[in-house]
């Protein structure tokens, strides 16, 4: 029997891994089949507070693991195929057995979609990105694209257009789904344009980095246009589906937990990615998987 699982080693589970393992609750994360989460395939981190020269994403998680073994939490790398209720405990079965707990941590994260066209992977975190505010900067003065047609690549779109020099919207209609505020904003500004009714169907690059996308129109017709970046905004898939009906979730399929990072069943609770469908940054993860642990301690203390 444990005192808590934490499902998903991210920035959001290994900060609820440090804090539960520093309250002696001796934590087990299971870290899922991307351990260590979305910052391992980023390159330079340079907006997590504390590393003035920025931080690589893959030395940052390997750290704050250590930092969490360190008091105590002891890592399953395995999967998690279902979690389901046992009277006041939760089983967790993971690929090899199933655990009993008295609480779980849900922060399973969410994958940015990908567009799945040709030499997207090459140039994956090398040109084509899925976070403006993470690596924005690194296309200063440059031409950079956005995708999509949501709030999403709205927001992305205004936060590189104080960065870039120009910003391309490609959105494959010839309407935009992203709120009317935000419509306005993206078409008030100088450096933003959109190219309707298109789809970029190739990235086209060098040994080094991108240069041009392939894009198709609605009529088929085809034609290249010159970038530095691509940034992806078509979307996130949370890493819900183990979850069956066991815990309520919004319509994209998102955890919906309250502001103490409780979902609607005590004992389980949520934090990062999985549950966030608005800041979706590094910080913001560590810190709700910061509240998940006091809150787990909290919910754990009262238990009779
Ligand atoms: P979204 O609203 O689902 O929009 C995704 C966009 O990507 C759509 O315009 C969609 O095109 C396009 N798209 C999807 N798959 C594509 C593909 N394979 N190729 C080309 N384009 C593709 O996602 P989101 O913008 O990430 O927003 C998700 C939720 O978070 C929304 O509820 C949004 O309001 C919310 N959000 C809120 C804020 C905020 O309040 N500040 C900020 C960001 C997000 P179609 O339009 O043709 O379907």
């Amino acid at each position: 029997m444990r005192n808590v699982i934490i499902l998903g080693s991210g920035i959001a589970g290994l900060t609820a891994a440090l804090y539960t393992a520093r309250a002696n609750l001796n934590p087990l994360v299971i870290s899922g089949n991307e351990p260590g989460g979305q910052l391992t395939i980023t390159t330079l981190v340079e907006n997590y507070p504390g590393f003035v020269d920025g931080v690589q994403g893959p030395h940052l998680m390997s750290i704050i693991k250590e930092q969490a073994k360190k008091f105590g939490t002891e890592y399953l790398d395995e999967n998690v195929i279902s979690l389901t209720k046992k009277g006041k405990n939760f089983i967790v079965k993971t690929d090899s057995q199933e655990i009993e707990t008295k609480s779980v941590i849900i922060a399973t994260g969410a994958s940015a979609r990908k567009l799945d066209i040709p030499s997207e992977g090459k140039y994956w975190a090398r040109g084509v990105h899925t976070c403006a505010t993470c690596d924005g900067y690194f296309y200063k003065d440059k031409e950079v694209i956005v995708i999509g047609g949501g709030d999403s690549a709205a927001e992305e779109s205004l936060f590189l257009s104080n960065v870039a020099s120009k910003v391309t919207i490609i959105h494959r209609r010839d309407k935009l789904r992203a709120s009317k505020i935000m419509q306005d904003r993206i078409l008030k500004n100088k450096k933003i344009n959109i190219i309707w009714n298109s789809e970029v169907i190739e990235v086209i690059g060098d040994n080094k980095k991108v240069t041009s996308v392939k894009l198709k129109d609605n009529k088929n017709k085809i034609t290249e246009l010159k970038t530095n970046a691509l940034f992806l905004a078509i979307g996130h898939i949370p890493n819900t589906d183990f979850l069956k009906s066991l815990i309520n979730l919004n319509e994209n399929g998102f955890i919906i937990a309250d502001k103490r990072m409780h979902t609607n069943i005590p004992g389980i609770f949520a934090a990062g990615d999985v549950q966030d469908v608005i800041y979706k940054q590094a910080v913001t993860a560590a810190g709700s998987g910061c509240q998940a642990a006091l809150e787990v301690e909290r919910y754990l203390g009262e238990l009779t």
